[in-house]
């Protein structure tokens, strides 16, 4: 019987696979480098490498296969199966993956968003099980989030529903690469974060984090401003409580629009755990409407950087089940 299925997490680093017997853990798992800058048709032949090297591994042929499900970061149409545009792969344009990969295996592909596909993952299988309505933040090098409303995965017309990073936070601030300026992914994400620190070391602040990187800011990253703020450094302490401040105020639109039992933070910075949501909480507390803040969790993620191959097995599972969502 053909009850396995396999998780593709297409990284613009590494391609990560799982190997998922019915809904349990993955069986096997396999990452490699995605090499993308060898152009598409080199990486879907990386990822078949991959799917086949995965059923080897396991003793089993594509016929023991039910589906396979792929997360693809950037813009894509999940029902023609079509990646139309990913900003880290040269030469991305327009693939058709579901056919392409249907010219090797019988099992039906299904592809989406990455960020959609690891909000399914924490949905049915982390920190967001037995929710109908919640949103899945990734905080990385920028902001996405998944969300599902009253038990659906919400798309949108263009498939775009959840663009958070874009909300419009200032009139004039940071410009971004959307053609716009001010974006709340501009200030929140780990990149966003690491940028407020350097601005204020531009003004003369001080920190400790300048002793660990010997005078190359570049170095800075999200981890070391924890780091710092554990060490009960100022700066830190003080550009962790604005990201995380700035972000409520974000989380409370979203929070007054949508009305949900559970917002799960995840991606890069999603480790710093408490340290942010301490303040995202309280910001949302003092600007969100109270009734339905009373009944909304702020939580980090729980499947780490194994929600994308979870989520992509989870993906092809809800598909064959017969909703988009
Ligand atoms: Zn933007």
């Amino acid at each position: 019987m053909a009850d396995y299925i396999i998780g593709i997490d297409l990284g613009g680093t590494n391609i990560k696979a799982g190997l998922f017997k019915g809904d349990k853990e993955p069986v096997r798992e396999q990452s490699v480098p995605t090499e993308a800058a060898h152009g598409p048709a080199h990486v879907l032949t990386r990822i078949r490498g991959i799917a086949d090297g995965l059923m080897k591994e396991a003793g089993i042929s594509p016929t023991d296969i039910a589906a396979m499900g792929m997360g693809i970061p950037g813009l894509l149409d999940p029902e023609a199966g079509i990646s139309i545009f990913s900003p880290n792969f040269p030469g991305w344009e327009n693939i058709h993956i579901v056919r392409k990969m249907g010219e090797h295996y019988d099992f039906p592909v299904f592809i989406d968003n990455d960020v959609r596909v690891n909000m399914m993952g924490e949905w049915r299988h982390g920190a967001g099980r037995g929710a109908d309505n919640l949103l899945l933040l990734t905080l990385g090098t920028g902001l996405g989030s998944g969300i599902v409303h009253e038990g659906k995965v919400v798309y949108g017309t263009t498939f775009s529903a959840g663009e958070i990073g874009h909300m419009n936070m200032y009139r004039q601030g940071r410009p971004c690469r959307c053609g716009s300026s001010g974006c709340l992914g501009r200030y929140v994400s780990a990149v966003g974060m690491v940028n407020t620190f350097k601005e204020k070391l531009d003004t003369g602040r001080t920190s400790i984090i300048e002793t660990w990187i010997q005078g190359n800011r570049e170095q800075i990253t999200a981890l070391m401003i924890s780091e710092a703020y554990d060490a009960k450094d100022e700066l830190a302490v003080e550009v962790m409580h604005e990201t995380g401040e700035l972000l409520g105020y974000g989380l409370s639109n979203v929070i007054n629009l949508l009305n949900p039992e559970l917002i799960i933070i995840g991606g890069g910075m999603g480790s710093a755990g408490e340290r942010l949501l301490g303040s995202v909480r309280a910001s949302v507390n003092a600007h969100a409407l109270k009734l339905p803040t009373e009944k909304c969790r702020i939580v980090q993620a729980e499947l780490g950087s194994r929600s994308g191959i979870w989520g992509a097995a989870t993906h092809a599972r809800i598909r064959l089940e017969g909703g988009r969502e």
